[in-house]
């Protein structure tokens, strides 16, 4: 393993997440307990939402609010192309099909509107929007739109955790947000996730669809049968366990004060890439809402070897990656029916490099990538 001096993210627990995840290993009760329900409840109060379960990863979050909408071979479901792979995975689960819209712009990376009322058919399902960096797509155009055509909005918010618009938590305004706490994410587990939703109907299917499509010893209680189970859907093993709910509990506590250190981060980012880097492009300038700044993507100047870029990069010590290669020129995305034409993502993709940003990250790291940038690019 390469010994970066500036790695692209980086953790540290402390003695609060030890404590947590030693105080279940004490308590040998390992799963679907009370560390889970109080999780559960935290994360509800944090975000706003109704409902809020626990699960095993954002990608099976995603899984469950597709079956929840009933999709079907046949059915097409719009997502961004310019997002990780899970955000179309999860269509294809259920036989339906993704079909890819194109984002707004160099500033911001978000899906767009037109783009998204271009692709809409008869065979249209849903549409999934997913919030880049932790920035807010459009969702009071989007939302507005989608109830005029009775479809339903998922939100990938796996960048979300801690993002806001008009004072409401993304993931929130959809009929499902799908929350990652995946080793890199805002919120860390390991793995792990959340499913949210305020939908009562909603939430007593993805309780289901979580846990093997088993009714609750309290339902059957009531049915008069406590002694056994009855199995009423095709369910599945999407549960977390009380050992990441433990540690999701105490990064919950830092969520705010973490996020908050990476909005400083950023800014500083802006000035510094401003004054020594005017031909780059850092998108998002100005944008809507609160972000929980996941990521920090800017934009090399069109005609730039990114490669050389990265490497030269590299050579100084400093990790950077790409958010993200576009889901539609996959090799398994390729070879379908569907013709994407995606000129922004496909511009951008090209051009886009991500710079680490996490919350340890000191400001003197910062100045050194600031001008690693600059030294990189000439
Ligand atoms: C990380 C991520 C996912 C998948 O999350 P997991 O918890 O790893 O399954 C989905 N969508 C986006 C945009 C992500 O960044």
């Amino acid at each position: 393993m390469m010994n970066w001096r500036v790695p692209l993210s980086d953790i540290k627990f402390g003695k609060e997440e030890k404590d947590a995840v030693q105080a279940v290993l004490e308590s040998g009760w390992l799963t679907m307990g009370s560390v889970t329900q109080n999780f559960e409840e935290e994360f509800k109060s944090y975000t706003g939402a109704k409902h809020a379960l626990a699960v095993s990863n954002a990608t099976v979050a995603l899984h469950m609010a597709c079956i929840a909408l009933g999709l079907r071979p046949g059915d097409e479901v719009i997502v961004p192309s310019l997002s990780f792979v899970a955000t179309a995975n999860c269509v294809r689960y259920t036989g339906a099909t993704p079909v890819f819209a194109d984002i707004n712009g160099e500033n911001d990376l978000t899906i767009s509107l037109a783009s998204i009322q271009s692709l809409v058919n008869h065979r249209t399902k849903a549409i999934i929007v997913m919030h880049y960096g932790g920035y807010t797509c459009d969702m009071t155009g989007i939302l507005e739109w989608a109830r005029s055509q009775h479809l339903p909005v998922i939100e990938d918010a796996a960048h979300a955790v801690g993002s806001y618009l008009d004072n409401k938590h993304l993931g929130t305004l959809g009929v499902a947000g799908c929350f990652s706490f995946f080793s890199n994410k805002n919120l860390s587990t390991g793995e792990g996730g959340m499913i949210v939703t305020n939908d009562d109907a909603m939430a007593e299917k993805f309780k289901l669809l979580r846990s093997h499509g088993m009714t609750s010893l309290t339902w059957d209680r009531h049915q008069g049968h406590a002694w056994s189970y009855d199995v009423v859907d095709t369910g599945y093993n999407y549960r977390i366990d009380e050992i990441r709910s433990a540690l999701g509990r105490e990064q919950l506590r830092k969520l705010e004060h973490f996020n908050s250190r990476r909005r400083e981060i950023a800014t500083t980012y802006r000035n510094l890439l401003a004054d020594l880097t005017p031909e780059i492009t850092v998108p998002f300038r100005d944008h809507p809402g609160i972000s929980a700044h996941h990521i920090l993507p800017v934009l090399l100047p069109a005609g730039t070897d990114r490669l050389s870029f990265m490497e030269r990069m590299k050579e100084q010590g400093i990790q950077t990656s790409i958010h993200y290669p576009p889901i539609h020129l996959f090799t398994s995305f390729t070879d379908r029916n569907i013709k994407s034409d995606l000129p922004i993502t496909e511009d951008i993709a090209r051009r886009e490099v991500t710079l680490p940003l996490y919350p340890l990250l000191t400001d003197d790291q910062v100045d050194l990538v600031a001008h690693a940038v600059r030294s990189s690019l000439t």
